[in-house]
């Protein structure tokens, strides 16, 4: 039997729906792009929707209201000068934690060369070339891992200072950053049992 003019009416807005649907998925670099139909009715898959209420909702309205959105636009983008810093800062404090309290003798090595790295490798020339001179005036303290931690606290601090953003208290360090929430501390650093001078 033919279908009625309403059917193939549904069935045409299903095909640009999902048409629509996949190339803004694919504008915006979302994930799960959905290949085909599905019966005739609407694929919010896409969008990974949970909600029985969406399935009565516009594809376009469904990529607008969709919680994680604004995450993967912020991913998929550049970072600003901002994220970068704290992502980094989040790094070298969480080194700073993780640093064996007693480290081997290339540790000690690889901390060192890691910041001279990052003096010259950082991707902000003019962050990058403030922190070669904060390292000039402060050489690299990795003895222990509170000699660590302290030293990136007081070197943050030097840049919080050249931004104007308030000092931190060095000694609420362990507390802000504290061991990475790791089970059992199998992310632990293994460090030496004895010094190697
Ligand atoms: P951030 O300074 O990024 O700090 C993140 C978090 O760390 C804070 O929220 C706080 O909880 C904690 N924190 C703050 N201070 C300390 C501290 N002393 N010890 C321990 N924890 C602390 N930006 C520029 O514009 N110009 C530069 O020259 C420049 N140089 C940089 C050099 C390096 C090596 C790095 C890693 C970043 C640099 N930045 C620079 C970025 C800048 O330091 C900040 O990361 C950015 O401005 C965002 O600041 P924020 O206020 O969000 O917090």
């Amino acid at each position: 039997m033919s279908e009625n003019p309403l059917q193939l009416l549904v069935k045409t807005y299903e095909k640009v729906s999902n048409c629509i649907q996949t190339q803004l998925a694919q504008f915006i670099g979302l994930p799960n792009v959905p290949s085909s139909h599905n019966n005739g009715h609407h694929s919010f898959s896409l969008l990974s929707s949970s909600s029985s209420s969406s399935k009565n909702q516009p594809v376009t309205s469904m990529l607008i209201q969709h919680s994680e959105l604004p995450k993967q636009e912020k991913s998929g983008g550049p970072v600003t000068k901002e994220e970068l810093g704290r992502a980094t800062w989040t790094f070298l404090h969480t080194l700073g934690a993780q640093y064996p309290d007693k480290p081997t003798r290339q540790q000690r090595k690889d901390v060192k060369e890691l910041m001279a790295i990052l003096s010259r490798m950082y991707p902000c020339s003019e962050c990058a070339d403030h922190f070669k001179e904060v390292l000039r005036s402060n050489p690299v303290q990795a003895g222990s891992q509170a000699e660590l931690s302290q030293w990136l606290c007081h070197v943050h601090n030097i840049v919080n200072r050249s931004l104007n953003k308030p000092k931190f208290p060095c000694d609420r360090v362990d507390a802000r950053w504290g061991k990475l929430d790791c089970e059992q501390r199998s992310c632990d650093l293994q460090g030496a049992d004895k010094f190697w001078f």
